[in-house]
């Protein structure tokens, strides 16, 4: 069990919380407005990586009234390890055409870059209008792939975090904050 030093009062297996539901609902609103500057009024397709982004997925497009196709592409995960190892796959692809359309790749969080740049590829395969990327957070110093996103929430530290869609062994992405994962919980390895 932890201490109730390292236990946050957000819950008890986070050893700190980096972002409150407050700061996250203002700077997805903030997101938004800058999504309006770029986009004006014209239509965009959102294509959502899920599982993660699926609640800033759902945030972010309550925040723009332009009319918006959404589409997910889901993407073989880290399972049950905390850091990125070899080469995501496409698990799951898009179902809806975007030839010509504008479009807005929307994840997580950007960490070696590998998972944006495989989606993105796939994307623009399928001849866009345009593509920008999304990201709610992002882990500068990781990255593998050169990548910079055109939208970032926040930059991170590197730190595992979970909360607000984020998962480990697919806990707490209901969380509605995003914290710092204990070192105790990444260690136990009996989840499955
Ligand atoms: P990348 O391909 O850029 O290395 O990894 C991006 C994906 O890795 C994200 O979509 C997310 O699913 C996962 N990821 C990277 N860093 C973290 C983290 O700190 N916490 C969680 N929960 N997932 C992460
Ligand atoms: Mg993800």
């Amino acid at each position: 069990m932890p201490t109730k030093k390292t236990r946050s009062a957000a819950h008890p297996d986070l050893e700190s919380v980096m972002f409150t539901e407050a700061q996250i609902k203002k700077r997805v609103r903030e997101l938004g407005r800058e999504l309006r500057r770029v986009y004006g009024e014209g239509e965009f397709t959102i294509i959502s990586i899920i599982n993660g982004a699926v609640m800033f997925t759902a945030d972010i497009m309550r925040q723009i009234d332009n009319p918006v196709r959404l589409d997910c592409v889901r993407i073989s995960s880290y399972g049950n390890a905390t850091k990125s190892e070899g080469t995501p796959q496409i698990v799951s692809s898009l179902t809806i055409d975007i030839a010509g359309r504008h479009v807005l790749l929307i994840d997580d969080i950007l960490d070696t870059g590998k998972t944006i740049k495989l989606v993105s590829a796939l994307v623009s395969k399928l001849k866009p209008a345009s593509m920008r990327t999304c990201v709610l957070l992002d882990k500068v110093a990781r990255r593998e792939v050169p990548f910079e996103a055109d939208f970032v929430g926040f930059r991170i530290p590197n730190k595992f975090v979970v909360g607000y869609g984020l998962d480990f062994a697919e806990r707490y992405r209901n969380l509605p904050c995003i914290g710092v994962l204990s070192a105790r919980v990444q260690n136990q390895h009996e989840w499955t």
